[in-house]
């Protein structure tokens, strides 16, 4: 079990379902997907950190779950209250016509060059794990003790000051920028049309540069990662809400108790 800031524990399934079936804001979500130039896929992880998983999903418990294949958001929903899963993802990959790579055997991984590709979201992912904390020591010495994905409010107020230094620097550069709270950290997104077509080179060195100076994963940034977790999702790890943010937001934003990102199941229970 990781080690999580009060209040922030595991989902249970029946509370993955109660999410799903009543709370996720489809509309909200239709609207964060506007900017999308393109079709977009989805994918699901069924229960790889947190070992809980739908009984009929077990056998799938720590696999990537393509949803590429549905008519409307409505039968997205739909897949995740079949599945009730740990995490939900996009493809930040952006396609003409996503039937094309259905058929492309690629499953996705290296569809850059296919003729349905048009290019890909860019986007800097900033996680508590990256953050060296005082008093837990450095991402890699938790990892040894088996709390890789641990982390402590210290650490993530450090991510999160760090994501404002990154925003202010990439305002330089892009003009559109987005700014999610993931669940454990932060992602942002730079919607600039000039980003989606950025080359595999291209985001290979910009990602290595900005790594100099933020504790961002660098795969994400450079395209090998290209799933980010779905905003409006839940995370099931921590029980959070992922949920889009504004600049202005993040100096008091405190994922232990801000209303936004508290699901219903946690609510109900502490009245
Ligand atoms: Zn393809
Ligand atoms: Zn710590």
């Amino acid at each position: 079990m990781y080690r999580l800031p009060r209040g922030m524990r595991y989902s249970k399934l029946e509370e993955r379902k109660e999410f799903y079936e009543n709370e996720l804001d489809v509309d909200a979500l239709r609207r964060w997907l506007k900017h999308r130039r393109g079709q977009t896929a989805f994918a699901l992880i069924p229960g790889r950190h947190t070992g809980i998983a739908a009984l009929e999903y077990i056998g799938i418990r720590d696999d990537t779950v393509l949803i590429d294949d549905y008519k409307n958001l409505g039968e997205v929903r739909r897949y995740l209250v079949q599945y009730l899963p740990e995490g939900a993802y996009y493809d930040r990959n952006i396609y003409r016509d996503l039937s094309v790579c259905a058929k492309c055997g690629k499953k996705r991984r290296n569809c850059w060059g296919c003729p349905g590709f048009l290019g890909q979201e860019l986007a800097f992912d900033i996680d508590p794990e990256n953050v060296k904390c005082p008093y837990h020591g450095t991402g890699e010495e938790r990892m040894k003790i088996g709390q890789g994905l641990g982390f402590c409010i210290y650490a993530f107020n450090k991510a999160r000051r760090k994501t404002v230094a990154l925003y202010r620097e990439l305002e330089k550069q892009f003009s559109d920028l987005r700014l999610v709270y993931s669940g454990r950290g932060f992602h942002i997104h730079a919607l600039d049309e000039k980003a989606d077509k950025f080359t595999r080179m291209e985001r290979k060195a910009l990602a290595r540069e900005i790594a100099e100076k933020y504790p961002i994963d660098e795969w994400v940034t450079a395209g090998e990662s290209r799933l980010i977790r779905l905003p409006y999702s839940l995370h099931g790890m921590v029980s959070r809400i992922c949920i889009p943010l504004e600049i202005e937001d993040m100096e008091n934003f405190d994922p232990r108790t801000d209303e936004r990102c508290i699901p219903g199941f946690l609510k109900a229970k502490e009245k």
